[in-house]
């Protein structure tokens, strides 16, 4: 039988690349080798950070933490090679609504028109941080929507812009299809992580180290980072059968 029009996405395929991250240092941390390897291969990669990070220390009060992330989150996409397109500004002040959120990254998908657009696999088992959940659940319907031309209904009116993405990715996932060997593009990705200085020390990101050489566990890789991606006819209704989901990687 011929699988190939169902066949999984590929990462060498992709020519133009947005990635979401809920705070300032996922996008390194969870896709910072995939982030580079992509950069590294001539095409556009684009970064959007959803919240401040406010609450991301015991020490620096919330509104200077999130003008300092910013500047990290801008330091860090410098090291990978990755446009940054700036932070959606939500914080514990500004709790996340799902519709506007989704609306918001709507707007910047068609604006920006990425083949694939990557976030935070809300499907993770033991994920219990709401942000992350949040996130990537809007970014799932944003994928949905976007290419709908009547999407924002209350608009009542055609959007010639609407634009889908071909793919959709997800790192900090437990159901991944792709491995990307990052061994070439980890110290960059180390280099990126500790850009988030109020973040990560060098001890925790030796813990990072660890877990992304655990990653690569039954490959040649010394570093690996795992992805899901999927095309439209892998999100909508039809369940792959586990067993068969080596068959779609073509
Ligand atoms: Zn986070």
């Amino acid at each position: 039988m011929d699988l190939s029009s169902i066949a999984y996405p590929k990462l060498e395929d992709i020519q133009s690349a947005l990635f979401i991250q809920p705070h300032p240092d996922d996008n390194e941390i969870g896709a910072g080798g995939t982030m580079a390897y992509l950069s590294h291969q001539g095409i556009p990669v684009y970064g959007l950070t959803v919240t401040e990070g406010r609450g991301g220390s015991k020490t620096i009060e919330p509104e200077e933490l999130g003008k300092i992330r910013k500047i990290e989150a801008q330091n860090a996409m410098d090291v990978l090679g990755v446009v940054n397109l700036g932070c959606l500004g939500y914080h514990d002040n500004r709790p996340i609504i799902h519709e506007t959120l989704v609306k918001e990254l709507v707007r910047i998908i068609r604006e920006v028109k990425p083949q694939a657009i990557f976030t935070v696999d809300p499907q993770l088992p033991d994920e219990m941080h709401p942000v992350h959940i949040q996130v990537g659940r809007a970014v799932q319907e944003a994928y949905m929507r976007c290419g709908q031309i009547y999407y924002p209904f209350e608009d009542h009116a055609k959007h010639a812009d609407a634009f889908s993405p071909d793919i959709i990715g997800f790192y900090f996932t437990a159901d991944d299809n792709t491995i990307l060997d990052i061994s070439d593009w980890m110290d960059l990705k180390c280099e990126a992580i500790l850009k988030h200085k109020t973040q990560v020390d060098r001890q925790t990101l030796e813990s990072f180290k660890a877990f992304y050489a655990l990653v690569a566990d039954g490959t040649d890789y010394q570093y690996a980072e795992r992805l899901k991606l999927l095309s439209s006819v892998h999100t909508h209704c039809f369940a792959i059968p586990t067993a068969m989901k080596a068959l779609l990687k073509k």
